[in-house]
């Protein structure tokens, strides 16, 4: 029998899962934030269960939070970290998945460079497969973390008024975040440069701004994005101490939003380019660490539930 309310063998990305499908993960992983911060952590239902995480980009956040994800369930963590400096890279993913799952591993956690190729990888492999983020397209459980994060700060996620606001043309936190967000009912504004705003932001019944002071007035929650600069082949910003006079949150900005309105940041944060250090490190305003703390409850929250449909069991 598959799980009562996920019957999915993946959790490849946020798109298509149903208001019901992502609150039963948030759900489950409401209860192991309170079992996290009890002295013994273990609770083993993944007992006997392989966990491999395949990294073929640098991750420390959600790398970290897997593993201990999966120790605390009782499962053995193998981490592996791929360079993609193959030109081959698509080949190279499918190479070394199908290798992988030649010693039967119960899960395979993967991040990789390019847009799709994890949906390719789940037709390749019979374990289940998590997307830990591909290309500019989807992060599912950045989403899910950042969705728990809020529901447990503001007590709902329907009627809010969020901002994503940065680099979201290169951003799959972004899409996510975009996806689920609208999913559970909150207003999301996207709030960029001309030249990072996603393509077609319309067609997911977002609004969007390109000034930051006007799309973040009477916002609840303001996410501020990483300019990535790694997926930038050409001149999208003219200097980083412009882009932060203009596009960084500051104090001054900030006092655009709701006055109880609280910051987010998926991380690594650049400061002084996205984020004034004095905002992100404000316990009243800024829940960037409450998020990492949700990040590993998620993670336990989706190997817990990909579990029970595993073909193996
Ligand atoms: N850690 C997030 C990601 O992997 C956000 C970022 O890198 O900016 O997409």
């Amino acid at each position: 029998m598959t799980h009562a309310l996920y019957a999915h063998p993946h959790l490849l990305g946020i798109e298509g899962l149903t208001a019901a499908e992502i609150t039963a993960f948030l759900d489950v992983a409401d209860g192991y934030v309170e079992k996290n911060r009890a002295a013994d952590k273990k609770h083993p239902i993944l007992r006997g269960r392989t966990v491999i995480n395949l990294f073929f980009e640098n991750s420390t956040r959600t790398r970290t939070s897997f593993e201990l994800a999966g120790k605390r369930l009782g499962a053995d963590v193998i981490n592996m970290s791929v360079s993609t400096s193959s030109a081959k890279k698509g080949e190279t993913l499918i190479d070394t998945a199908m290798t992988l799952n030649a010693m039967h591993p119960d899960f395979i956690v993967v991040r990789h460079g390019e847009s799709g190729v994890v949906h390719l990888l789940a037709q390749k492999v019979n374990c289940a497969v998590i997307n830990a983020g591909d290309g500019s397209h989807e992060h599912p459980t950045q989403a899910l973390l950042d969705a728990l994060a809020i529901r447990r700060a503001k007590g709902k996620i329907a009627g809010l008024n969020i901002a994503i606001c940065g680099d979201l043309l290169h951003s799959r936190v972004a899409r996510s975040n975009i996806l689920l967000l609208k999913t559970l009912g909150a207003n999301v504004r996207l709030i960029a440069p001309s030249t990072l705003m996603l393509p077609h932001a319309e067609q997911f019944g977002v609004e969007t701004f390109y000034d930051l002071r006007e799309g973040i007035k009477d916002c609840d929650i303001v996410m501020m994005l990483r300019l990535q600069l790694e997926r930038m082949n050409s001149n999208f910003v003219p200097s980083l101490r412009e882009y932060f006079h203009y596009w960084g949150l500051d104090r001054g900005k900030l006092a655009m939003a709701k006055p109880d309105a609280l910051v987010m940041h998926p991380g690594p944060i650049n400061r002084g380019v996205e984020i004034d250090p004095d905002i992100a490190d404000d316990i009243q305003r800024s829940i960037i660490l409450a998020q990492v703390e949700m990040g590993v409850a998620v993670r336990q929250a989706v190997l817990e539930i990909l579990s029970h449909n595993l073909a193996n069991k």
